[in-house]
């Protein structure tokens, strides 16, 4: 959650940047929808509520920014925008109807475009979208992490890639709630196809960016160049098309594409926070998108997100070349204490890497990282456990007493949550065995014993795996 102190250095940077009055009207378009979330010397962390916005600022404004950043700090800033979708009240896409093709009906209400219009004129959303195009990301299949949470997306996402506008595929539907790695599965289908197919020509558009096309092609009333884009195009990506609800036009369109790709054999990929069936747009549209492959993505385990923290790790080592290591012990901490949201892990990692090398640290504590993370996570992750809170979930979970879980009794269910609660104590605070065993009342070989215990079956078991799950979630919420 973005800090109250950084918010004002944010708005001392936005002043400095109106002061000299560069489009001050789009500056506040975009700056209200970028939120900083970390800062410290030469650094500040922003996220975007969505793609589009996070590329049209870097190729618009970070030179701009970074300008400000160094007069009112005197040092040279990097500045790093990430995506965070994961509000959308903080989206302007919600509310503003889009008329439908009708063009007397869009000459008659001309006021309706006034805030797209402002927003985006027409020659730098050309430019944006040239960038946005031609953006290269790391969303490769190579740099997904697969778990039981992603696997079928990610083997539908292979195969539609592997073999674009196969009925059964068509649309391929993608859907889970934000930050689960759903744009990267569509960016990773469009650079296999990309590289694989050259021949195929892709085209990836976030909702949010077809929606103002379309608004724009209204106020100039030529659909050349709208219709090209998309009816030239043999696979298209449309992300996040909740956002489509309430824009009537867009729907349309998206819908009438969709059927003519369909027909041809031209694959369409989408992607949504929710099901079709909750999306609230017409029957016929949800029927449609719904009428290929459609799959979730559920939170990942943390076995899962143990695998993204270490390749994330790797990643910022090489590219950045950071210094810092961060032991197993306090990479299982943070995969143990994280919200679900990868997007908010990540900036979790890249906050403990600047924290380290700001500090001119080699390594960090489980005790500096749950200071870093305090507040880190929305869901109010990362708060300080006690093993009274973990005694206190599994008692609830196994209904047995307080009184039995740390008593003498050695009947199979007692003993079985009793090593349950110890594993857990074990691996989501760090505490030495001896500490454990104190408020267990037993002793050292029987914590060790039931820490192994615990991890070798919860290796084959999946059944022990869920139970584990929904313990550390009860640990969590309560
Ligand atoms: P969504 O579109 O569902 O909101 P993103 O695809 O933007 O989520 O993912 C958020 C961040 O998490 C991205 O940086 C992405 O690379 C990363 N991410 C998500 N899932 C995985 C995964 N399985 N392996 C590696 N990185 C992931
Ligand atoms: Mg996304």
């Amino acid at each position: 959650m973005p800090d109250d102190k950084y918010e004002k250095i944010w708005n001392d940077v936005w002043q400095h940047i109106t002061a000299d009055n560069i489009g001050a009207d789009q500056i506040n378009a975009f700056f209200t929808r970028l939120h900083p979330q970390a800062f410290s010397e030469g650094f500040l962390m922003l996220t975007a509520d969505t793609d589009f916005i996070k590329k049209w600022v870097e190729t618009n404004y970070l030179v701009v920014i970074k300008e400000a950043l160094e007069d009112l700090y005197h040092k040279p800033f990097t500045v790093a925008i990430e995506v965070d979708d994961s509000q959308p009240n903080r989206s302007s896409s919600t509310s503003q109807p889009i008329p439908s093709l009708n063009r007397e009906a869009q000459n008659t209400s001309p006021n309706i475009y006034t805030e797209e219009e402002a927003k985006t004129p027409k020659q730098e959303t050309e430019e944006a979208k040239e960038k946005v195009t031609s953006f290269v990301s790391d969303y490769t299949f190579e740099n997904f992490v697969v778990g039981p949470s992603n696997q079928l997306a990610y083997s539908m996402s292979v195969m539609v890639a592997e073999n674009p506008g196969q009925k059964e595929f068509n649309p391929l539907f993608i859907y889970g709630k934000s930050g689960l790695g759903k744009t990267h599965l569509l960016r990773a289908i469009q650079n296999y196809v990309d590289s694989t197919f050259p021949h195929i020509n892709t085209v990836f558009v976030d909702t949010m960016e077809l929606v103002n096309d379309y608004s724009e092609a209204g106020i100039t009333k030529n659909f050349n160049s709208f219709n090209q884009r998309y009816q030239n195009a043999d696979m298209v990506f449309i992300d996040d098309v909740q956002y489509l609800q309430g824009k009537e036009g867009s729907i349309n369109i998206v819908f009438q594409l969709l059927n003519s790709m369909k027909e041809s054999g031209r694959q369409m990929v989408l992607s949504a926070d929710r099901a079709p069936k909750h999306i609230d747009i017409d029957e016929r549209s949800k029927t449609r998108f719904n009428s290929g492959g459609t799959c979730d993505i559920q939170p990942p385990e943390t076995e899962t997100k143990l695998g993204i923290i270490k390749k994330f790790i790797n990643e910022l080592r090489e590219k950045n070349g950071f210094q810092l290591e961060i032991d197993p012990s306090v990479q299982n901490y943070i995969a143990q204490n994280s919200s679900s949201n990868i997007r908010e892990l990540k900036s979790a990692i890249t906050k403990i890497f600047l924290y380290g090398s700001t500090m001119e640290q080699n390594s960090v504590s489980i005790e500096e990282v749950s200071q870093i993370l305090k507040d880190h996570f929305s869901g109010g992750s990362m708060k300080k456990l006690t093993v009274a809170d973990i005694q206190k979930a599994v008692e609830h979970y196994f209904n047995i007493s307080h009184a039995d879980l740390v008593g003498k009794k050695r009947s199979a269910d007692i003993a079985h949550a009793r090593q349950v609660g110890i594993y857990l104590c074990r691996t989501m605070i760090d505490i030495p065995f001896e500490s454990i065993g104190k408020e267990f009342n037993r002793n050292h070989a029987t914590v060790m014993y039931s820490v192994t215990q615990i991890d070798q079956k919860q290796r084959e078991s999946r059944e022990l795996n869920e139970e584990l799950e929904i313990i550390r979630q009860m640990i969590m919420e309560q």
